[in-house]
């Protein structure tokens, strides 16, 4: 993968609100279209990274209800995709950064 620092192998799986892919080292986010995986992996990871963020009321900015069951639904998926990331890259480095909103909004919002 192509990024700022050059080369990179060292990928970490955060999902945000664009792409879930960044490079470990320089921190730059990847675009999930040049990840050398197959394109059923993409999209999962596309898939995924789009329910991100779903356990939060963006219009009252608060958690919504089960907001920590949700979430911790979606840090399972991305850990099953990480493990097919990481079995489709075998010469890369993958680290996984589960979501942690509901701590960020549990101390934040109340
Ligand atoms: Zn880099």
């Amino acid at each position: 993968m192509e990024c700022s620092c050059g080369k990179t192998t060292n990928l970490l799986i955060e999902a945000d609100f664009g792409d879930a892919v960044w490079c470990a080292v320089c921190k730059v986010n990847l675009d999930v279209d040049e990840l050398p995986v197959s394109g059923d992996l993409k999209q999962q990871l596309e898939d995924w990274t789009r329910d991100f963020g779903k356990w939060i009321d963006w219009d009252s900015d608060l958690l919504k209800n089960d907001a920590d069951k949700t979430e911790g639904v979606f840090n399972q998926k991305g850990e099953v995709l990480v493990a097919k990331l990481r079995e489709a890259l075998p010469s890369f480095t993958i680290t996984y950064q589960p979501s942690n909103l509901c701590l960020l909004y549990g101390t934040a919002g109340r």
